[in-house]
């Protein structure tokens, strides 16, 4: 949609709002409008920062203004605040009577939705004021402020359980044995990219080396570990062993509460693999089927079939007593309401401690980007978590990406008492996250997650590798300041 600006400067906000309502849309900005779009406008009257968005679509044309006080000044930021909340309910208010349905989000954003929820309750909210703010402030429905809330509460939890300094590291693998259709990560695939990856993991126990001085130096402890990627189990049993056991030499773990290994593919996924992580105390695993529609799967070229995901979970519980992760994928060319829901009841009939589900989201870099995806309305997603809140699953953490199908979300469930730490923590932005590899991004966490200072490690493994004397001296000196 074409949209146009009058006194204000609130692009983003707008493009915000736009993408979020017209996910399969484009939108650019204009000068002046002529037709179809929306323009949008804010001024100040008695007292007010006023907002008016106008919006012409087919034969229709829609307004509508939103007002709030001017806020008493500190530093600008709180009028900044309330001009974009204008202007973006403003937008919302005018186009959502000319869609089919009421978005699920309301006019919610942003890609954390329980992390406003959490300040909100730390600012001295209960829990049905909560509740009423996310329905009046937001236009959130029902069933989205239950999962903003229940998110809100865990986060809180896991807030509360942090030791003073408590950091949660992050290792990553950028490899995979293919690229799958929908991925934008910088995956590289091992056909071609396989003769990088001894390189990359001897670059990598440079780093670990030098996070480990790093936190010892700092006296820090070490909440969690997650190795993801990519595919970690693309390394072979000889590299994942160095890379465990350099993790247990340069890192005190006596108060870790979880060690995490994302498996992934489970071509990837060997027994010895499973032994050498369970030798080494991983405590958490993920297998991810993202559907057990073989058919679906080979769309979106993924090469195991449903089968080959039951026989690796049972592998694994074989090996150890891992907790298991399993990620499904709603939205994904070929599938529909009833098979989604079918891999949603053959993954919970495995019985793994924690199930996710994503949104697909349409991403650039992606194969698909231009290709079709699957629909999904929010009635299918809801039957899919009363399924698994029948089964005792309970929703712990959630975010949302630009462009997702439906508008939706991405959740974690899990049984009582197996949330993962990590997950919350990097999610809410809870503690810092020291990142490790390439296209790791470290993250400087303070105010409760209201600030965010991010360092970034090289994006492409070859860079990386190249640049590693840099990056790991670099590491050591992260928390200098
Ligand atoms: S396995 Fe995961 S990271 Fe690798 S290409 Fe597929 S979606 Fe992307």
């Amino acid at each position: 949609m074409k949209y146009c600006l009058q006194g204000h400067d609130r692009d983003n906000g707008v493009q915000e709002m736009l993408i979020s309502l017209l996910p399969d849309e484009s939108h650019d900005k204009v000068e002046e409008l002529s037709g179809e779009g929306c323009l949008s406008r804010a001024w100040e009257e008695n007292g007010d920062i006023c907002a008016r968005a106008d919006i012409w679509r087919g034969d229709k044309h829609r307004s509508a203004v939103v007002q709030c006080p001017i806020p008493v000044e500190t530093d600008g930021e709180e009028y900044k605040r309330t001009l974009t909340y204008n202007v973006k309910s403003a937008v919302y208010q005018a186009l959502v009577p000319l869609l089919d349905k009421r978005p699920a989000w309301g006019s919610m954003t942003g890609v954390k939705p329980a992390k406003p929820a959490r300040l909100a309750i730390r600012e001295g909210m209960d829990l049905a004021e909560l509740d009423a703010w996310l329905d009046t402030h937001y236009d959130v429905t029902e069933n989205r402020r239950k999962l903003c809330i229940r998110a809100a509460e865990y986060s809180l939890r896991a807030e509360d359980s942090l030791l003073p300094r408590e950091i949660q590291l992050y290792i990553g693998i950028p490899f995979c044995p293919a690229k799958c259709s929908y991925c934008s990560f910088v995956s590289n695939d091992m056909t071609r990219w396989g003769h990088m990856v001894q390189p990359y993991v001897n670059s990598l126990l440079q780093e670990v080396e030098a996070a480990g001085k790093l936190l010892r130096e700092h006296s820090i402890p070490l909440g969690s570990i997650y190795i993801g990627g990519g595919t970690p189990t693309t390394l072979n049993e000889q590299q994942l062993e160095a890379l465990l056991t350099a993790v247990d030499t340069h890192f005190d773990r006596s108060v870790c509460r979880e060690y995490t290994v994302e498996a992934g593919r489970p071509e990837t996924i060997t027994e010895e693999k499973l032994r050498i992580m369970a030798n080494h105390k991983v405590s958490r695993i993920s297998i991810n089927p993202q559907t057990m529609n073989d058919k679906v799967l080979e769309g979106v070229g993924r090469r195991h079939t449903a089968e080959d995901i039951v026989r690796c979970y049972e592998m694994a519980r074989k090996v150890s007593d891992f907790m298991i992760n399993m990620d499904l994928i709603a939205g994904l060319p070929g599938d529909n309401d009833e098979s989604l829901i079918d891999s949603v009841r053959r993954v919970a009939a495995l019985d793994p401690d924690n199930i996710t589900i994503h949104c697909l989201a349409r991403k650039r870099g992606a194969r698909l980007y231009f290709g079709p995806t699957g629909v999904l309305p929010s009635e299918t997603l809801d039957a899919c978590y009363a399924i698994l809140n029948e089964l005792g699953y309970e929703p712990y953490y959630l975010y949302r990406q630009k462009y997702m199908a439906g508008g939706l979300e991405n959740v974690g469930f899990c049984k009582p008492g197996t949330a993962s730490h990590y997950n919350i923590c990097m999610m809410e932005e809870l503690s810092d996250v020291i990142a490790l590899g390439s296209g790791g991004v470290s993250k400087l966490c303070s105010e409760g997650g209201r600030k965010v200072n991010r360092v970034a490690n090289p994006k492409f493994p070859k860079e990386y590798i190249e640049r590693i004397e840099t990056i790991a001296d670099g590491k050591t000196h992260l928390l200098d300041e």
